[in-house]
């Protein structure tokens, strides 16, 4: 929609409109023909003031010039009067006097009374006139009749003179009334009279109009050209007569009387628009290419900020994980950095906490990497409520957090922060349609006792992660000085891990199981230990996760397999013959599809039934990517193993696996056996578990059986065997053949339990 323009809006773009130079000319213009149009008009009052000075001054001279005349032509007639006997003579002789002094007359006459010319000086050119009677119509007659009563001289007005040409008469009456003895005339011809009374230099330039009454009966110069614009007419004083004189003036003279004034003026005023004019449409021009500068330059302006805003974008795109939306690992450390050089400049303390969810990677591979990422969304949801201006949560990758606080009084803040954390888990996750029990494992390095540059905190908190998961995980700990070593060590570990298996360096030890129904040991569960060239002989758990996470983890399992089947086939024909061996397997190992054939192989190789082996497997399979495992479970009992759940009771509340899976041992985690006697949860949890094993047809094993109580309290709740240190620690093939042989093993334990 178009906005009203401003008024000032309005009057610049109407300055900027290409009208605005046209007005501009045509004012000037206008001012120009003004201008012109007023000193033309007083150049034409000049001229015309001219001209009626003129008029006025050639009717005054007319006037003067006929008085002259009239007073001599009256002295002549007076002079006759006065000398009655007068000769002709004597009369010619004054009149040539006269002639002689004016100069001006075609002739001087005596008139009779009746209006006849008798006398007239000079007679030459003149001869045709004696005789002629002058009053030769009504008009004249009654004017000399007037003339003769009255004694006043008259004029005749312009008339064809009997000599030819125009003229005029004065008639001078001799005598009035009675004694009148007629007129003495003086007769002028009107272009002698005109160029008399005319200087050459008023003829040079005006055509003259006598009018009488209206009419025009001289016209003098009438060859001149004359300015149609200009004309004056002054009335002349005579008597007698009605005469107006009329000047115009000759187009040479009227151009002559005009300036150049309003000429200059107006080219110079038009010459000054045209130039103002001009500069101000260059002015325009300037103006608009300003304008569109300006434009330019504000479309700059917005692409710029745009490009700013994009890169902003980018930035926080480049410095967020994109599935989790929590900040990325490298912003992550830039901020760290920055924020342990602000600490040092203030003495403070930050401290960094790595977190690893426990059990992740077994999850994801199980439940797929759709369920992988909802619950680390889910979890990343939780953890950025953590989020403030003082704690900074990001996403490190796999199934790592991040998070550093960054003003650390003292370790109470850290502690408050690791309570706050271990909060965010207490409550089970929902992940597509179901609630899963999640724990995390938290290393913490503190700046500045723990490393003094960001990659260095992160190294050790990612130490002290390990160490935390190490000591079974869902729980803390911090880095210590010592750490840096043993994290040597299992980095060596893990390079030693590649060479163990090609050197033969692993050897199986076995754990009796105890049948409480008689007494008797008819199985035994492999365990494994490294026999290490320079550390000695070391336990699972210093190997096993790393190997875990390595993924070596398989071809130790195939080895495990391997030589439990091996050792099956060395007790043929020995009194070990009867003997099981249960093997341990992670979850990882389950998903090798070739497992079951690996396992058949063994058996074959070894020419073993089948029966003879036993699988433990934690809780998880039976849980995390069902279909799978249930099918993979479901050919190896087919394949006549035993399968066992290992570590019943801490993972998942969920029995209705045990219904599903073809299980035929249970075994209940040494946690629940450890305070079986002494507290009364873990006592109903037992008796529940046997219990329910019984009801669907499966055995119960406890594990970690360590006093006598424990274990009469497992034989009169109808447990069907028992495995701990009560019995025998996990020992060598060879110490367990004798164990077997000499009997203690089940002489130890049933002297007092009554078996
Ligand atoms: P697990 O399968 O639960 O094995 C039982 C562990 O409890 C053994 O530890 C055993 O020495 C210990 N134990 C047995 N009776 C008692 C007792 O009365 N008191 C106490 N305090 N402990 C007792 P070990 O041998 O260190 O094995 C630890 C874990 O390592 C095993 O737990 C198992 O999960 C894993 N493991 C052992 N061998 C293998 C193997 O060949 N493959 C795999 N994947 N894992 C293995
Ligand atoms: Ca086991
Ligand atoms: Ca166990």
């Amino acid at each position: 929609m178009e906005k009203p323009a401003s008024s000032p809006g309005a009057i610049i773009s109407g300055l900027l409109s290409p009208l605005f130079p046209v007005a501009i000319f045509l004012v000037f213009l206008g001012l120009a023909e003004g201008l012109r149009y007023g000193l033309v008009q007083q150049d034409r009052n000049l001229i015309e003031a001219n001209l009626a000075n003129e008029a006025r001054a050639l009717a005054n001279h007319l006037e003067r010039e006929f008085l002259v005349h009239s007073e001599a032509i009256r002295r002549m007639a007076k002079r006759l009067q006065a000398d009655p006997s007068m000769t002709e003579r004597e009369w010619r002789q004054d009149a040539r006097n006269y002639l002689d002094d004016f100069g001006v007359y075609q002739a001087i006459e005596w008139i009779d009374r009746n209006f006849v010319i008798r006398w007239l000086e000079p007679v030459t050119d003149n001869e045709g006139v004696i005789g002629y009677n002058v009053a030769f119509n009504d008009e004249r007659r009654q004017a000399l009749e007037l003339a003769r009563q009255t004694g006043n001289w008259d004029l005749s007005g312009i008339i064809d003179l009997r000599q030819g040409g125009k003229g005029m008469v004065i008639y001078a009456p001799v005598g009035a009334g009675a004694d009148n003895n007629g007129f003495i005339a003086g007769v002028f011809r009107m272009d002698v009279l005109a160029r008399q009374l005319l200087t050459s230099r008023v003829l040079e330039f005006v055509r003259i109009e006598i009018r009488q009454a209206g009419t025009v009966r001289y016209m003098l110069n009438d060859s001149q050209s004359v300015n149609p614009d200009f004309a004056h007419s002054h009335p002349v004083n005579l008597p007698t007569l009605d005469w107006t004189l009329t000047l115009y003036p000759s187009q040479e003279w009227v151009e002559n009387r005009y300036s150049s004034w309003p000429a200059m003026t107006f080219t110079t005023l038009l010459l000054m628009g045209l130039l103002t004019s001009l500069t101000a449409l260059l002015v325009q021009l300037i103006l608009k290419r300003n304008r569109t500068l300006l434009k330019t330059r504000r479309e700059l302006d917005q692409e710029i900020e745009q490009r700013a805003a994009i890169q902003k974008d980018l930035a926080r795109l480049e410095s967020t994980d994109t599935l989790t939306g929590l900040a990325n690992r490298r912003f992550f450390m830039e901020d760290l950095s920055h924020t342990l050089n602000i600490a040092d400049r203030q003495m403070r303390q930050v401290a960094l906490v790595m977190l690893d969810l426990d059990r992740f990677q077994t999850l994801n591979d199980s439940l797929g990497h759709q369920f992988g990422d909802e619950l680390l969304i889910k979890v990343s949801e939780r953890l950025n409520r953590l989020s403030d201006e003082r704690i900074l949560v990001a996403y490190s990758g796999g199934d790592e957090f991040m998070l550093c606080q960054q003003q650390v009084d003292d370790i109470d803040d850290i502690i408050h922060l690791l309570g706050q954390i271990k909060q965010c888990f207490d409550q089970p996750f929902d992940v597509q349609g179901q609630s899963h029990c999640i724990t995390a494992t938290l290393g913490v390095a503190v700046y500045p006792q723990s490393g003094l540059d960001a990659d260095t905190l992160l190294r050790n908190a990612d130490i002290a992660l390990y160490r935390a998961k190490e000591q079974g995980r869902n729980t803390y700990q911090f880095y210590t000085e010592g750490m840096q070593e043993r994290e040597v060590m299992r980095l060596e570990l893990d390079k030693d891990l590649n060479q163990a298996l090609a050197n033969n360096e692993f050897v199986l030890y076995y754990q009796p199981q105890l049948n409480l129904d008689n007494g008797e040991i008819l199985s035994v569960e492999a365990l494994i230990r490294w026999q290490h060239p320079r550390r000695g002989l070391l336990p699972p758990v210093e190997f096993i996760p790393l190997a875990e996470e390595s993924g070596r983890i398989s071809d130790i399992g195939r080895w495990v397999v391997m030589a439990a089947c091996r050792q099956l086939a060395r007790w043929k024909g020995t009194p070990q013959e009867e003997l099981r061996i249960a093997v341990n397997l992670s979850g990882r190992e389950l998903d090798d599809e070739d497992l079951v054939d690996h396992i058949r192989d063994a058996l074959a190789t070894e020419n073993v039934p089948a029966g003879r082996l036993e699988v433990e497997l934690t809780e998880e399979i039976f849980v995390q990517n069902i279909e799978h495992n249930l099918n993979q479970l479901s050919r190896l009992h087919q394949l006549g193993v035993h399968l066992a759940i290992d570590d019943f009771g801490v993972g998942y509340s969920s029995l209705g696996y045990l219904r599903d899976f073809p299980v035929d041992l249970l075994k209940i985690d040494r946690s629940f056996i450890t305070d079986v006697t002494e507290r009364h949860d873990d006592a109903v949890i037992t008796r529940a578990v046997i219990n329910l094993a019984h009801n669907l047809g499966i055995q119960v094993v406890a594990e970690g059986v360590e006093t006598e109580e424990q274990l009469s309290f497992l034989k009169n709740h109808r447990c069907n065997f028992a495995q701990g240190y009560l019995i025998s620690r996990p020992i060598p093939v060879s110490d367990l053949e004798q164990a077997l042989a000499s009997g203690i093993l089940v002489a130890g334990v049933t002297a007092d339990s009554g078996l």
